[in-house]
C-alpha cells in the first residue's frame, strides 16, 4: 500500500508515528510511538491534509457509501492486519487505538474491510494472525463470519445489510419455485404453532425479510455497542483511579486534571445512557426517537 513517491511533507505524525520504508521488498509498516487506552484517540483525520476522491485507490480509505478519502499523509503507511492495533472510524473522521490500547513500538495496522467495500488491490493477506482471513479484496466479498468480531464502519454495515437482503430475497424466489406443493392435509389454513403457554402463535410469514435483515443487523450493533461501552467503562474505571490516586498523593487534594469525580460520573451516566435496542431499531425504523429528559 506504499505510494511510490510521497507527496506531502515527511514525516507527517513524527510524535506518534515511526514509518519503516523496506525498499528492497517494496514494503513498509508503522510502528506506535506513543500508549493508549482502549479505543484511545490516536490521530484525528482533516481537511486539509485528507482531500476527498471519488472512487478508491490504493492510497484511500473509504468514509461513506460512495465516498473515499485521500490520506495525503504518513498514515498511508499503516498495513492490514486481520487482528488490528487500530480502528479507523471514518464517520468520525478519527484514528483510535483498538480494544486493547496500543503501546510504543507495537506495529500500527487496521483491518482493511472496516473501511473498504470492495478494494482497488486485493491481496493476500500475510499477517500471520490465528484467524487470519486470507484474501482481502473489501467487505463486499466476506461472509458474517469473517467479519465476525471485528470493529466495522457504519457505511460497511448498511452494505452489508443491504447484501443480506438481497440474498435473502434471491432464496425466497427460489424458495417459490420449490414450494409448488398444496399445504399438508389436516393444516389450519395459516400455519400456526403451540407455545409454552398453551395459546396459539402465528408463524411470522416468510416474506418479511426487511424486519429479519434489521434483526440481523441490531445484533451486530449491539454486539459492537457492547463492546466499545465496556471498553470506554473499563478506561474510565481505571482513569478515575489514577486520577484518585494523583490527588491523594498530590497531598493538596486540589481538583486535579479532569478530577475523579467528573471521570466517575461520566462512568456511571454512560451505564444510563448506552444505546438500547429500541433507540436502535427505532432508528432502523425511520422513526423519530423521543430524546429522554437529560
Ligand atoms: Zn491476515
Amino acid at each position: 500500500m506504499a505510494p511510490l513517491t510521497p507527496h506531502w511533507d515527511q514525516p507527517s505524525h513524527p510524535d506518534i508515528q515511526e514509518v519503516i520504508i523496506n525498499p528492497h521488498e517494496f514494503s513498509s509498516k508503522s510502528l506506535s510511538k506513543i500508549s493508549l487506552p482502549p479505543f484511545g484517540l490516536y490521530a484525528k483525520l482533516e481537511f486539509p491534509p485528507c482531500t476527498l476522491a471519488a472512487s478508491p485507490s490504493y492510497a484511500t480509505v473509504q468514509c461513506g457509501r460512495d465516498a473515499h478519502l485521500d490520506l495525503n499523509s504518513d498514515l498511508l503507511y499503516i498495513n492490514h492486519s486481520c487482528e488490528p492495533s487500530l480502528i479507523f472510524d471514518t464517520a468520525n473522521m478519527n484514528v483510535r487505538a483498538g480494544p486493547n490500547g496500543l503501546s510504543p513500538g507495537e506495529e500500527l495496522t487496521f483491518f482493511y474491510p472496516s473501511t473498504e467495500w470492495s478494494m482497488a488491490q486485493p491481496f493476500d493477506c500475510l499477517c500471520g494472525a490465528p484467524s487470519c482471513r486470507g484474501r482481502i479484496a473489501g467487505a463486499k466479498d466476506m461472509s458474517e463470519a469473517q467479519l465476525a468480531g471485528l470493529w466495522l464502519n457504519g457505511h460497511i454495515l448498511e452494505l452489508l445489510e443491504e447484501r443480506e437482503r438481497e440474498r435473502e430475497g434471491n432464496d425466497l424466489r427460489d424458495m417459490g419455485t420449490r414450494n409448488k406443493e398444496p399445504a399438508p392435509e389436516n393444516g389450519t389454513s395459516s400455519s400456526s404453532t403451540l407455545t409454552a403457554g398453551g395459546g396459539l402463535t402465528e408463524i411470522p410469514p416468510p416474506e418479511d425479510l426487511t424486519a429479519q435483515a434489521l434483526r440481523n443487523a441490531l445484533a451486530h450493533a449491539e454486539k459492537v455497542v457492547e463492546a466499545a461501552s465496556a471498553a470506554l467503562q473499563s478506561y474510565l474505571a481505571s482513569a478515575a483511579e489514577a486520577a484518585a490516586l494523583s490527588t491523594s498523593t498530590d497531598g493538596r487534594g486540589e481538583r486535579g486534571p479532569a478530577g475523579a469525580g467528573t471521570v466517575a460520573a461520566l462512568a456511571s451516566g454512560l451505564t444510563r445512557r448506552g444505546i438500547t435496542s429500541r433507540e436502535l431499531s427505532g432508528e432502523m425504523g425511520g422513526d423519530t426517537i423521543a430524546v429522554s429528559g437529560s
